[in-house]
């Protein structure tokens, strides 16, 4: 089949967070499985674009309302991803640094989607389907439908809308309407979610098919979905849950060069011991006790704005016999707050405020347990890199964590699991894990080799994708 992909992340081209692993890996596997697999993202200015050998692919003129513009759009010429990787740029608009946060993303992402139709229309040949990602692309699906110039030859393209957190919309005013291209005017509801122009919605009501990135977050969408709950409800005949999988030759401790020391499970205990020296070491930590480690937004969402008051609470409840580290940026009160800790919890506590990607594989190796006391989580794909390095989740049962992680108590069961995002919940949580590390090393040994085994590569979730793409074509 051919494939493709819209996003506005792909690792290592741009990644903020985990929709830009998906886009990475998720197009690698089935390209591996024989299908030809084509991704396309705006062109940041970042690391990979200016260390790589370009050529000009196509080039075109459209408009947001009264604004013409002109996009180019280059190709990675090596195929060095294992997919072909396109970039589309319009300049001035997307050549930026960051991917996302400025004051024009409504115009910027609108404008990608427009060009993106656009260049499909250019094309000599109908792709198999077109594969969206959130809501920076959920306008495609209405734009091929609906849009006068490209519904002749669009519409009939199955399209698939992936839903990785349906926290952010994309929502814009009415007041925006002249921006959108020409389309069935009786068709506006389509766009619309209580009275504004809601491009994840408008995603959700016109693909062919909607998944979620885990089944827990698409049964827990009907009920907390940031407003669009009864949309979940009503379109859940087309929607269904498909587990994001992880890149396990990108992420695997045994060839790993961002860690200190490879491993495998025959010696994940001398192996991540290494790298825990190292973490300790560079951190100012005692490695004869616990590191619980903490890597994501420091958001609501992950349930951030717990932990400073989670690591304090344990560190008097447990007379500090544990150590504590966090990776991560966001909200400025809590990265503000937990910089500041490492002052008052010298020794026990310290943090890195800010995006680090190697720092984050050398913390899924050296730690012991991850923490992720989410509020929400569509899938989560710490737990899996955790998992595979041997580390132990404490998740809150939510989301896709539910979904991936079983509590130690039960048969087999290699993690431990919380139901409140509480203070309350996640210190007994640290009371159980240290239990397992001082009291039941013989278990915790086991669990350590019995995660690393756990098969969470994209192999099977890749193939169920392909399975929904053949079930669209006629
Ligand atoms: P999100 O909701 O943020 O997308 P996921 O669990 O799906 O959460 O994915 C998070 C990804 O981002 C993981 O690859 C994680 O290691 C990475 N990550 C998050 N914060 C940081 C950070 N501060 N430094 C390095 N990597 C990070």
């Amino acid at each position: 089949m051919e494939i493709l992909h819209v996003a506005a992340e792909c690792f290592p081209v741009a990644k903020v967070g985990g929709l830009g692993d998906v886009v990475g890996a998720l197009p690698k596997y089935q390209a591996r499985a024989g299908h030809f697999v084509k991704v396309i993202i705006p062109m940041y200015r970042t690391r990979f674009l200016y260390e790589n050998q370009w050529e000009l692919v196509h080039e075109g003129g459209q408009h947001i309302g009264p604004y013409h513009f002109h996009y180019s759009i280059i190709k990675e010429k090596t195929n060095k991803l294992g997919f072909d990787m396109y970039l589309l740029d319009i300049h001035g608009l997307l050549d930026r640094e960051k991917v996302y946060g400025y004051q024009d993303d409504t115009e910027r992402f609108l404008a990608f989607q427009v060009a993106v139709c656009d260049w499909l229309n250019k094309w000599q040949h109908k792709t198999d389907v077109v594969h969206c990602h959130d809501h920076h692309t959920g306008l495609i699906p209405f734009f091929m439908k609906y849009a006068l110039e490209f519904r002749q030859k669009l519409s009939d393209i199955p399209t698939v809308f992936t839903i990785h957190n349906a926290q952010y919309q994309g929502w814009m005013s009415w007041d925006k309407y002249y921006l959108l291209p020409p389309f069935d005017t009786w068709k506006w509801g389509m766009l619309d979610w209580d009275n504004m122009i809601n491009p994840l919605a408008a995603g959700i009501k016109s693909a062919w098919r909607v998944t979620t990135v885990s089944h827990s977050y698409l049964d827990e969408l009907k009920s907390n979905a940031n407003g669009l709950e009864k949309l979940f409800e009503y379109e859940k005949g087309k929607s269904t849950g498909i587990l994001n999988g992880i890149d396990t030759q990108i992420w695997n401790p045994e060839t790993d060069s961002l860690i200190v020391s490879n491993y495998n499970e025959e010696i994940v205990t001398e192996g991540k011991l290494k790298n825990k020296k190292e973490l300790a070491g560079h951190f100012g930590l005692d490695p004869q006790k616990p590191i619980i480690s903490f890597i994501g937004r420091l958001v609501g969402e992950k349930g951030a704005d717990l932990l400073p008051d989670a690591i304090s609470h344990a560190l008097y409840q447990y007379n500090g016999d544990i150590n504590f580290l966090v990776l991560g940026s966001g909200e400025p009160h809590l990265e503000h707050t937990l910089h500041e800790m490492k002052h008052r919890f010298s020794g026990f506590y310290n943090s890195y405020i800010g995006y680090h990607e190697p720092l984050s594989h050398l913390i899924y190796a050296g730690s012991d347990f991850l923490l992720m006391p989410s509020r929400v989580e569509p899938c989560g794909l710490n737990q899996m890199y955790a998992l595979r390095y041997g580390t132990i989740p404490m998740v809150r049962s939510v989301g896709g964590l539910k979904d991936t992680v079983k509590d130690m108590g039960e048969w087999q069961g290699f993690g431990i699991r919380f139901h409140q995002p509480s203070v309350w919940d996640i210190s007994y949580s640290v009371g159980r894990a240290l239990d397992l590390y001082y009291n039941r090393k013989e278990q915790f040994d086991w669990m350590k080799k019995f995660s690393m085994q756990i098969d969470h590569s994209w192999d099977k979730s890749a193939q169920q994708y392909i399975d929904l793409y053949k079930s669209l074509k006629s």
